[in-house]
């Protein structure tokens, strides 16, 4: 089994991370700490280990991606956390931008459709300490309906449309980060669900993520 070692250059280089994310605009000190506090080399491959603080997306297994810094806090400041905030993630992926929410406090459901990443993440060890994240198989344009309500939900792969099931599953007043678009970019957008079950709109800026597909895969 691999052994993981957070040392002082890996702090050091984490710091390093903070600081460039304080100086592309990201304020929430909650969102900042968490990444301060979050070893991600510990979710990429060995191979990468200083590669883990610079900011940029890496791959994971099964041709899939661990998001840019840059982009998990941008939609982790979107979304607002409060502790205890009960959120829906859609692409557990490596669980990095999972131990970010969870680091803040939040209650997290992660769903991924990849057998082969969600067996991963069942043998990875450090996970253990965040017993506050639950980690499903499934498909994400589905929710967790037995869980619903949720306050918050992010989608973490490019979305081709807003999933009316998830706008189902929020919370009056809760709140739902998506990047929209089928293309190689897609907007950022934060939904506001109201009373009448419809929802308000906000868009942010472009980013560029593995699309979000239907169905499960690796059974
Ligand atoms: N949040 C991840 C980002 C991973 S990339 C991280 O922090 O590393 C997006 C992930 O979404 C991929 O693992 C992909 O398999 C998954 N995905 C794509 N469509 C999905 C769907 N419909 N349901 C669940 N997961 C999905």
């Amino acid at each position: 089994m691999r052994r993981f070692e957070d040392t002082y250059r890996h702090k050091g280089l984490r710091k390093k991370l903070v600081d460039l994310l304080k100086e592309k605009g990201i304020t929430d000190e909650h969102v900042l700490d968490a990444i301060l506090q979050l070893p991600r080399h510990y979710f990429l491959d060995s191979a990468f280990d200083e590669k883990a603080y610079e900011d940029k997306a890496f791959p994971i297994a099964v041709g899939q991606t661990i998001s840019q810094p840059y982009t998990v806090a941008y939609q982790s400041q979107l979304l607002e956390i409060r502790p205890f905030d009960k959120v829906l993630e859609i692409g557990t992926g490596s669980a990095y931008q999972a131990c970010v929410l969870a680091e803040m406090g939040a209650q997290v459901y992660t769903i991924e459709r990849q057998k082969a990443l969600f067996d991963h993440n069942k043998q990875f060890s450090y996970l253990k300490k965040y017993p506050n994240i639950k980690f499903f198989y499934g498909d994400g344009f589905e929710g967790l309906p037995t869980y619903a309500p949720f306050d918050k939900v992010i989608i973490t792969a490019a979305a081709p449309f807003i999933p009316e099931k998830l706008i189902a599953q929020l919370k009056t007043g809760g709140k739902m980060v998506i990047p929209l678009g089928e293309g190689a970019v897609q907007r950022m957008l934060r939904l506001t669900k109201l009373a009448d079950g419809g929802y308000s709109e906000e868009i942010f800026d472009k980013f560029s993520f593995v699309p979000m597909l239907g169905g499960r895969e690796g059974l």
